[in-house]
């Protein structure tokens, strides 16, 4: 609250310097990305990046700030980065996620941004996923999520930014997108509205594959190497069992280790999952000391190397099924 209210004093202040000068707020050509008559959108990383282009289509000239196989968690700007989220027409952004990225925006005028964050309500970072200590219980609404972690929550607040691995979570923020972009480009509001529409429809089948495709399942529990998939697990009523926090770069301690593998053990987790941008180590000592194998489960925080956000989460689907026995 107290960070919104000192943006929109900037923002007011930003717009009246702009004023004073005789500027409009888009007339700046030095690091506009944007075509002539396109507009200039600046994703932070990988899925809004996806979301930009599919409800921009050929309206919009999307950028990404997180280069492929870059961890968007640890993300750090540039100047000439810093320049492009300052000039941009519209910033689609996480706060909290990316603290690089939270102060460029905050120099961009709030009024160019859309922050994610505030479309759908984060689940906090303690809520929800597997522990031991059983801290935060009874604070979930779901009463089969009887554990809670996770002492990492540094970020947001002690929120969990992994929104984007909820695709229902997904088509609502495409929706609030496109009536955003409707503001910025009112000429083409109708075709945004339509194409987050479309995107909505492939969205909701994503879910129902997902939901059809974990009903039945030998085990529940997933080992994944850091914390990413709660917003997955919480919408499918899997349990994550995440070996570091919510950032990957957390190291996890060896007591950590161990518990994890304890666990691994009592539910007889046949898989480890790793990830594509994070070292496949913790996850392989780990399946190494329990007998299990280890898969990649994509946590798409970075553009998948093959197809887009819909088919990398498919194949998370399959991975899942057999990793989990499920018919
Ligand atoms: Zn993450």
């Amino acid at each position: 609250m107290t960070v919104r209210t000192s943006r929109r004093i900037l923002t007011t202040t930003a717009a009246a310097l702009l004023a004073a000068a005789g500027l409009t707020a888009c007339a700046d050509d030095s690091g506009d990305v944007s075509q002539p008559g396109e507009v200039g959108v600046v994703a932070a990383f990988y899925p809004l990046q996806f979301l930009a282009e599919r409800i921009g289509g050929d309206a919009v000239t999307v950028s990404n700030l997180t280069k492929p196989g870059a961890e968007p968690h640890d993300l750090e700007l540039n100047p000439r980065q810093v320049g492009e989220v300052v000039d941009a027409d519209l910033v689609v952004y996480l706060s909290g996620f990316q603290p690089a990225v939270d102060e460029a925006v905050e120099q961009n005028g709030g009024d160019h941004a859309f922050d994610v964050a505030g479309v759908t309500p984060l689940r906090d970072a303690a809520a929800g996923d597997h522990d031991h200590d059983h801290e935060g219980e009874g604070e979930d609404e779901h009463a089969e999520d009887e554990h809670a972690e996770d002492e990492h929550a540094e970020e947001g607040g002690g929120k969990d930014p992994h929104v984007w691995l909820d695709p229902t979570r997904l088509a609502t923020i495409g929706d609030k997108l496109a009536e955003r972009l409707g503001k910025a480009d009112p000429d083409h509001a109708a075709d945004y509205t339509a194409r987050a529409g479309a995107l909505r429809t492939e969205l909701t089948k994503l879910d129902t594959e997902y939901a059809d495709g974990l009903r039945t399942c030998q085990r529940r529990e997933i080992v994944t190497s850091h914390a990413a998939f709660g917003y997955l697990t919480d919408r499918y009523k899997l349990e994550q069992i995440g070996i570091s926090g919510l950032t990957p770069e957390a190291e996890p301690s060896p007591q950590r280790l161990a518990e994890v593998a304890e666990e691994a053990r009592e539910h007889q987790a046949g898989t480890i999952f790793f990830e594509t941008l994070v070292s496949p180590k913790v996850a392989e000592t780990i399946a190494r000391e329990v007998g299990a194998k280890t898969a990649v489960l994509d946590p798409l925080e970075g553009p998948p190397a093959d197809g887009d956000y819909l088919s990398a989460m498919r194949t998370n689907l399959q991975t899942l099924r057999t990793a989990l026995g499920c018919s």
